[in-house]
C-alpha cells in the first residue's frame, strides 16, 4: 500500500512526489494524426469514418473508424486466443508489461496532453492531470496483489480461495477523463489475466484508440484492443455471449441499459456512474478558504466531473460570506480555450452536452431562481461550446438543478440550520458518488460524514482518491468499484480449491 505522502487530489493536481514527462523514448510508429482501431494485434481502418469537434474552436478533429458487427466478432475472437495465452503468462511477468507500457506512456506526456485538450476541451494542466494520472494509476495498481487465501491447512484437507481471470472483458467509458477512466479499467483487467476489449465515447475516442495502439507494443495481440464506432457498437458488445465482463463507467440511464444486456448471459457487470455530490459547509469555517477549495472542485472541467461538487449546503451563520465568495471565483475564473495557459474553465465538451447544461439554465430561469453573479458576462470572441459559470443561491430542494446532475458549470448553493436535517437533504437523493463535510472540529465532522450515503466521504477537502483505495459508489451511482485490492476483485472469479492426500 502506498504511504500518505502519496494521497492524491483526483484531476486537481498530480500526485505528489512523482516526476513525469522525463523519459526519453523511441517514438517510432505512435504518430498522433492518424487514429485507427486496434484489433488481433494490428491496426484497421473501417469503410465509414467520423469525427469529432474540438470543443473550444469547433474545428473538425481526425476522423476514427466506425466499426460494423464485424469489427466486433473479429476482436472478441482474437480477445479469446489473447486471454488464453495471457492467462498463462505469470503475474509477475504481466506486472512488468504493464509497468513498461506506463513507462513508454510517460513518454508521450505531451501528445496525450494535447489530444485531451482537442477531443475533451479541457485546460492544458488539467488535461496533463489526466496522463499523469493514467502512467501514476497503471504503477500503483501494479504494486497490489490477490494472493491465494489459505481457508484450511488441517492434515486432511487443504483448502484454499483463489482469483482466476474471467477471460474477455469490456471497458466502456464515457467522454471525460475518457485516457484516465480507461487506465483504471487497463492496469487491474490486464493484471489479473483477462484480454480487454476498450470502447471509448464517440464524443472522445482518439485517446483511448492511441493508449491501445501503444499497447501493441507490450502485450499479446488481442490483450488489450479498441474499438471506435456509432451508438450501436456498445449495444453489440455488451449482448456478445462470448463477452465475460462490462465495466461500464458512464451515466446511470446508459448504466441500467447495460445491465439489462449483460443480463441475457449473467456476465459480470461493474458500474461506475453518476454523482450529485453535495458539501455540507458547517458554521466553524474559514469562508474565504472553504469557498475557494469548494468553488474550484465544483469547476473542475467545467463541472464534467463525476465527483465534482454539485450541491452546496452552508450553514446559515456563513451562508452569506462564503456565498459571496464562490460567486466572487466564479465571475473572475477565466473561461476560454484549453491550449490558453491562463484557462481556468474550458468549454462544454460536445454539442449534446451543451445542450444539455443550456436546458438546466433555462429551467432556472424559468422557475425564476437566484442567479448569480447578476450580471453574467457575454463569452467573447469564443466559438465553442461555453458556458459561464453561474451559482443558484438557495433554490428550493425539489429544484431541478438540486435534484440532478448538470454536468456543467451551475452550482446550487442551499442554506443549512439544523445537522440532522442537512444530513437527510444531503442523503435525500438517488446517487451516492461522493459527499464532503466541511468543518474545523474534526469531532462534528466526523459525525457527520458517519451518516452520508456517498462512496467517498471526504473531510474538508473532496474529490481526493488514492489507486490503492477503492473508488467506491453507493445506491445508483453504481457498485463494484474500481481501483484499490477491490478492483482487482472484480475482474476475477472466485475458484475455491480442496485437495485431499491420497
Ligand atoms: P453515457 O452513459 O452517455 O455514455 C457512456 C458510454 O456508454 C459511452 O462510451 C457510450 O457510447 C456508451 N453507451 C451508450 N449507450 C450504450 C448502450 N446502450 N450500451 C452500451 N454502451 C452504451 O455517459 P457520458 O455522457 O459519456 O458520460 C457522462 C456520465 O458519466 C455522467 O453521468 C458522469 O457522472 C458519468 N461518469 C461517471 C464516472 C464514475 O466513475 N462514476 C466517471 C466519469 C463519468
Amino acid at each position: 500500500m502506498a504511504d500518505n505522502t502519496e494521497s492524491l487530489v483526483y484531476l486537481t493536481r498530480p500526485p505528489e512526489n512523482q516526476t513525469f514527462g522525463n523519459i526519453s523514448h523511441d517514438k517510432n510508429q505512435l504518430t498522433f494524426t492518424s487514429f485507427q482501431n486496434v484489433i488481433d494485434g494490428e491496426l484497421s481502418s473501417t469503410e465509414l469514418t467520423r469525427s469529432t469537434v474540438n470543443p473550444s474552436t469547433l474545428e473538425a478533429n481526425p476522423k476514427v473508424p466506425v466499426c460494423t458487427q464485424h469489427d466486433v466478432d473479429k476482436a472478441i475472437a482474437a480477445a479469446q486466443r489473447g486471454a488464453e495465452v495471457w492467462a498463462k503468462v505469470s503475474w509477475e511477468e504481466r506486472k512488468k508489461a504493464l509497468e513498461a507500457f506506463a513507462d513508454a506512456l510517460e513518454g508521450y506526456v505531451t501528445e496525450f496532453t494535447h489530444i485531451t485538450v482537442r477531443e475533451n476541451g479541457l485546460p492544458l494542466p488539467l488535461a496533463k492531470i489526466d496522463v499523469d494520472w493514467s502512467i501514476y494509476t497503471i504503477r500503483e495498481i501494479c504494486k497490489l496483489s490477490l494472493p491465494d487465501k489459505v481457508i484450511e491447512a488441517s492434515r486432511g484437507r487443504h483448502v484454499i480461495e483463489r482469483y482466476t481471470p474471467i477471460g474477455v472483458t469490456v471497458g466502456i467509458v464515457p467522454w471525460n477523463g475518457p485516457i484516465v477512466l480507461s487506465c483504471f479499467k487497463i492496469a487491474p483487467a490486464l493484471l489479473t489475466g483477462n484480454a480487454l476489449i476498450l470502447k471509448p465515447s464517440p464524443f472522445a475516442p482518439y485517446g483511448v484508440l492511441k493508449l491501445a495502439e501503444l499497447g501493441l507494443r507490450f502485450f499479446p495481440p488481442g490483450v488489450l484492443q479498441a474499438l471506435s464506432g456509432n451508438d450501436d457498437l456498445g449495444p453489440w458488445l455488451t449482448a456478445h455471449p462470448d463477452v465475460g465482463r462490462v465495466s461500464f463507467t458512464g451515466s446511470c440511464a446508459t448504466g441500467k441499459k447495460v445491465m439489462a444486456s449483460c443480463s441475457a448471459h449473467l456476465k459480470r457487470v461493474s458500474m461506475e456512474l453518476g454523482g450529485n455530490d453535495p458539501a455540507i459547509v458547517c458554521e466553524n469555517v474559514n469562508p474565504a478558504i472553504v469557498a475557494e477549495r469548494i468553488a474550484s472542485v465544483a469547476l473542475s472541467r467545467s463541472g464534467q466531473l463525476c465527483m465534482a461538487v454539485k450541491r452546496v449546503y452552508v450553514h446559515e451563520a456563513v451562508y452569506d460570506a462564503v456565498l459571496a465568495e464562490i460567486v466572487k471565483y466564479f465571475e473572475n475564473v477565466k473561461v476560454g480555450d484549453g491550449f490558453d495557459s491562463d484557462t481556468v474553465v474550458g468549454p462544454i465538451s460536445n454539442r449534446p452536452q451543451y445542450e444539455r447544461v443550456k436546458e438546466f439554465l433555462a429551467d432556472i430561469e424559468e422557475a425564476k431562481l437566484d442567479v448569480l453573479p447578476k450580471r453574467v458576462k457575454p463569452i467573447e470572441g469564443l466559438k465553442g461550446f461555453f458556458v459561464r459559470p453561474v451559482v443558484v443561491a438557495n433554490p428550493p430542494d425539489d429544484a431541478r438543478v438540486v435534484v440532478d446532475e448538470p454536468f456543467g458549470p451551475i452550482l446550487p448553493v442551499m442554506k443549512w440550520s439544523n445537522e440532522a436535517d442537512v444530513i437527510r437533504r444531503a442523503n435525500n437523493t438517488d446517487y451516492g458518488l461522493g459527499a464532503s463535510v466541511w468543518s474545523r472540529d474534526l469531532g462534528q465532522a466526523d459525525n457527520i460524514a458517519d451518516k452520508l450515503q456517498a462512496g467517498n466521504v471526504w473531510i474538508n477537502t473532496h474529490a481526493e482518491l488514492q489507486a490503492s483505495a477503492a473508488f467506491a459508489c453507493h445506491k445508483q451511482s453504481g457498485f463494484g468499484s474500481e481501483l484499490g485490492v477491490t478492483g482487482l476483485t472484480g475482474w476475477c472469479n472466485v475458484q475455491a480449491v480442496y485437495t485431499r492426500p491420497l
